[in-house]
């Protein structure tokens, strides 16, 4: 029952936002709804651009919550004064703790970033709560009556603040419900002296500040989400790129060891590429590698994953594949041609091929290392030829 509804809702989610963001495909439709099925490049991209903007915040935080402190003293007699600073002071160390704890920040998983995000919302909404109350036993006139007004404010700018992340719908509400239910909750313990069309509007105004939120958040990763497609290809060959060849590469490493299975990494450096430039010019040069990638995509496996690694330099990722299967796929890419230079002659290749368990590497480097290794004896050997692990394949 309620996976259907949830299919339900994702069909209808489609239908809505395909009208609104045309440039994205039903899939990335789909992230913006949830993040469950978000691509690992996707994924990391996110959680830094969270845990930065979550450290951003808390270091102004930091700053500006114990100075407002100044205010309070100015405006309001001791009995009320005290009280708030002392909860400004722990907000202040709780900041704090969460600036220093998102120090060492490179390696924070998804799940990292949600519980610093939680915490940055928890403060203030701890803050919020306990200031109303505190307050609440007080009745207050003219200036201070203005500024505990203020204080009923805080909720306004944390769930505005919310649009600085890139989350997706589901991420939003979820965020932002624990200020709207401490809304809810101040109100029940009438600690807003608030008559209830009041507190109804402000409530309005809250849930109205929380749809614009999650549509700027939502406009942040379609933009992202767009970015990271694009980076993840090679404008001109249409193979993968370095860097989101490097994540794949982890991936199938990551895989492969956990399965048990093979995986193959190809290295492949086309030879003196550099003279076709000098005698043909830079716009063969790069007809002669586009079309040696398309060749070599061409004769392939759909599932092995074609990186364009640097300039003239291939990698080719081929999961579930062992050492004797890479050098028969990769004899046939090389029988099948590579494409011709400008003036008619075969481009040719030197080749590294190595495999995750007969070379025992422990790490998706180190077997990039030893392919990379066998590509430079190639070279030596003569160029246009195979190094494998198994045996030397030449012409
Ligand atoms: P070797 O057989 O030893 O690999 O010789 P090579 O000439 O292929 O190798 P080298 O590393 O000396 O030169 C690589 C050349 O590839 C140099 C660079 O100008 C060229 N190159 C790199 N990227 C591109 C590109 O995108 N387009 C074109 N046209 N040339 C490129
Ligand atoms: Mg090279
Ligand atoms: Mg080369």
């Amino acid at each position: 029952m309620l996976t259907k509804l949830r299919s339900q809702f994702s069909r209808l989610w489609l239908k809505t936002w395909s009208l609104v963001f045309t440039e994205m495909s039903a899939q990335e439709i789909i992230w913006l709804l949830r993040p469950g099925s978000h691509i690992s490049l996707l994924s990391t991209r996110r959680v830094s651009m969270i845990v930065s903007r979550v450290r951003l915040i808390a270091i102004l935080f930091a700053i500006l919550t114990p100075l407002w402190s100044l205010l309070d003293i100015w405006a309001f007699p001791p009995e009320i004064w005290h009280g708030l600073v002392a909860m400004r002071l722990i907000a202040t160390a709780g900041f704090a703790a969460l600036v220093l704890s998102l120090r060492k920040a490179d390696d924070i998983s998804p799940l990292g970033a949600y519980r610093a995000l939680g915490f940055l919302l928890l403060i203030p909404t701890a803050f919020f709560l306990f200031s109303y109350l505190h307050m609440s036993q007080f009745n207050l006139h003219g200036l201070q009556e203005a500024f505990g007004v203020g204080y009923a404010y805080l909720p306004f700018v944390m769930l505005a603040g919310l649009s600085v992340f890139p989350l997706t719908a589901v991420e939003s509400m979820g965020f932002a419900a624990p200020m709207l239910l401490a809304q809810v909750a101040a109100a029940i313990l009438k600690l807003p002296i608030l008559d209830w069309p009041t507190f109804a509007a402000s409530f309005w105004l809250l849930m109205l500040i929380t749809a614009v939120s999650a549509l700027a958040g939502l406009s942040q990763l379609a933009f992202m989400i767009v970015l990271v497609r694009e980076a993840m290809r090679d404008g001109m060959t249409g193979c993968f790129s370095h860097t989101s060849g490097a994540e794949l590469l982890d991936l199938q490493f990551i895989i492969s060891s956990r399965s048990g299975n093979p995986l193959s990494l190809v290295f492949l450096d086309l030879d003196h590429f550099k003279r076709v430039n000098d005698e043909f010019g830079h716009d063969a040069g790069d007809r002669v590698l586009t079309n040696a990638a398309e060749a070599i995509r061409g004769s392939v496996r759909t599932g092995d994953i074609l990186v364009r690694w640097g300039g003239e330099e291939f990698v080719l990722i081929m999961p579930n594949t062992d050492a004797r299967q890479a050098t028969v796929a990769i004899e046939r890419v090389r029988k099948a041609g590579l494409g011709n230079r400008p003036d008619g002659t075969p481009v040719t290749a030197s080749i590294g091929i190595a495999e995750r368990m007969v070379d025992a590497r422990e790490s998706w480097r180190q077997l990039m290392e030893m392919a990379d290794t066998r590509m430079y004896e190639a070279k030596k050997g003569g160029r246009d030829r195979i190094v494998g692990p198994l045996a030397t394949a030449g012409q």
